[in-house]
């Protein structure tokens, strides 16, 4: 299948694009693996394919082949993100633009499934608050089990349109827009891409990419930081944004140093330089990339956000969770529906603020739900980073593991009650043994089908 024509002919004027060259690699079918490791989960996967790092990602690796992530036990416990090297590069964006200063920062991931960028994020914020936003129901649905599997407590996953984050003015000190986009990026990944490519669809992602920024930039607060991504080639949705935003939504462009030797490419929006960085898959070991920083400059107007009162557990069902579980220092309960959560209580008033305008999908780590007498543990709790070492738990082999994941029965020897599965320094969940046979209580919906 060959490249668009219009879109070659488009590019042929663009810094940095070499149409041969471009050709080529995406004729040769090469595939590019990377996985991103969960630094909170202490685990190294793949040792024998492991290669070099990325220059970009201290956590990000480049694989000699692709493996069955669906037959790692690992993968399914958090430890490691499948995820397209370039995109990677937020984590060196990150380091130039806030350092080390990330205590207490409230980070937005607006358009964050299924969720690359967000894990990214919740790493790199690790003691900030991550708001992991997407509009699609069933794609915020896939973004809760990938947040849920990462397993840190200081991120939220919402489910909003851009614009219900508008009474939320000047609320987040960092606002990641990974925009939806044409798509152009992937080509070599997924071919198939190729044949719903139009000009068309260019403008039209354009325009969508400007209604959404347009949207969400009263929530940044005056020197917030604002990062556009996406995975197109097309001026239109690149450079033309970033122009976009200097000129009409007043924001300042911001410079990042990058190495010569990653061979990304540095240009310029029109009129206002503002820089950009491109991502040429014949130029580096990654995908079709695009990214540029801003600050916004405006005054910051004051807003006392609304809140709600979440509900709190009863004193009873403190402790029940207490006596299985003991509510950690920094953070405080909350309910949802049946169950109790716990978030760290720095954040209880923020996500309070949220609750009031957004649709919450998760908050925190929940820790598990009453039933009479006793508490049923919560698969979130299990995958968690929170502290699980004074929980009863049965280390299994890979087969075990995988009989686990695909919720078949498992013979184990231990007395009853509930234990954490562990395997190669994960948890992967829950099981409860009873007199005669063992309950599985891996998630029913994120179970391995595949043979
Ligand atoms: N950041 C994600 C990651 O790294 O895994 C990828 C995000 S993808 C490029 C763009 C996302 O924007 C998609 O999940 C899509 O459903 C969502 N989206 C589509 N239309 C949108 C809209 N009008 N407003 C906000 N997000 C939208």
């Amino acid at each position: 299948m060959g490249l668009p024509i219009q879109l070659l002919n488009a590019l042929s004027t663009v810094k940095g694009f070499d149409s041969k060259a471009f050709e080529a690699v995406h004729a040769s079918g090469e595939q590019v693996t990377s996985i991103r490791l969960n630094p909170f989960k202490n685990t190294q996967p793949f040792a024998n394919l492991m290669q070099e790092p990325i220059p970009w990602c201290k956590q990000g690796h480049y694989l000699s082949a692709r493996p069955s992530f669906t037959l790692d036990p690992v993968f399914h416990a958090g430890g490691y993100y499948v995820q397209e090297a370039s995109s990677m590069f937020l984590w060196h964006a990150l380091e130039q633009l806030i350092g080390k200063e990330t205590e207490g920062k409230k980070v937005l991931d607006l358009c964050a499934a299924p969720g690359g960028k967000s894990t990214l994020l919740a790493s790199y914020f690790a003691d900030g608050l991550v708001v992991a936003n997407e509009v699609i129901k069933s794609r915020s649905a896939v973004l809760v089990e990938n947040i849920t599997k990462w397993g840190q407590p200081n991120v939220i996953v919402t489910n909003n349109d851009p614009d219900h984050f508008k009474p939320l003015e000047s609320f987040f000190d960092v606002i990641l827009t990974d925009a939806p986009c044409s798509g152009s990026g992937l080509f070599r990944k997924d071919p198939a891409a190729i044949d719903e490519w139009s000009q068309e669809n260019v403008l039209h992602c354009s325009q969508r990419q400007e209604k959404i920024l347009a949207a969400i930039l009263p929530s940044l607060k005056e020197e917030g930081i604002l990062l556009y991504a996406t995975c197109s080639y097309s001026v239109e949705e690149d450079e033309k944004i970033a122009e976009w935003l200097v000129a009409e939504m007043g924001l300042q462009p911001l410079d990042l140093a990058i190495s010569d030797q990653w061979n990304i490419v540095r240009t310029a929006s029109a009129n206002s330089g503002a820089p950009c960085f491109r991502f040429y898959p014949n130029l580096i070991k990654g995908e079709g990339f695009f990214i540029a920083a801003f600050k916004k400059t405006a005054p910051d107007h004051f807003v006392k956000w609304k809140e709600v009162t979440l509900p709190k557990p009863a004193k009873n069902e403190l402790e029940l969770m207490n006596t299985f579980f003991q509510l950690p220092d920094g953070f405080c309960a909350f309910k949802q529906n049946d169950a109790i959560r716990i978030i760290p209580t720095i954040w209880m008033n923020t996500l309070q603020q949220l609750a009031k305008v957004l649709y919450i999908k998760k908050a925190g780590i929940e820790i598990g739900s009453p039933k009479g007498k006793d508490l049923i543990p919560a698969h979130e709790l299990a995958v968690s980073t929170l502290h699980l070492n004074s929980l009863p738990c049965i280390t299994v082999n890979k087969d075990q593991a995988l009989q686990y994941l695909r919720r078949n029965e498992l013979q184990l020897e231990a007395r009853q009650g509930w234990y954490l599965l562990k395997f190669d320094h994960v948890y992967l969940g829950w099981v409860k043994v009873l007199a005669n046979r063992v309950n599985n209580y891996y998630p029913a919906e994120w179970r391995i089908l595949k043979g």
